[in-house]
């Protein structure tokens, strides 16, 4: 059985997550049938937030933590877009390629998906 990694979900008040009998009666964390959010690890975002507040900085820092920013130039800012001539002319491709920092348009170099 595969649970929500919410770290407060079996805190949160419904009735799915009531378990046992009078006198025994206890909350838990919700089952894989309800796990929709972050790559299907948590049930609602409220618990993929818990997880982030308690663990996002180590994430990071395990993971890798930016020092220095990421930049978009010239030669990685080419975007497949809509190319609006197809609206009035359908002859014309579909789609485009756009440079996001030059704004020059070119037709498409790879395969479209
Ligand atoms: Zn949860």
């Amino acid at each position: 059985m595969k649970y929500c990694q919410g770290t407060k979900c079996h805190t949160y008040d419904t009735t799915d997550r009531k378990r046992g009998t009078k006198g025994n009666k206890r909350n838990q964390t919700r089952s894989i049938s309800h796990n929709y959010y972050g790559g299907g690890s948590f049930c609602t975002l409220t618990c993929q937030n818990d997880w982030w507040t308690e663990h996002g900085s180590r994430a990071i820092d395990h993971f890798g933590r930016l020092h220095n920013p990421i930049v978009l130039d010239e030669a990685n800012a080419w975007r497949q877009v809509y190319n609006h001539d197809h609206w009035e002319d359908t002859t014309q491709p579909r789609f485009h390629e756009k440079n996001m920092i030059t704004k020059a348009i070119r037709p498409l170099t790879r395969e479209q998906g």
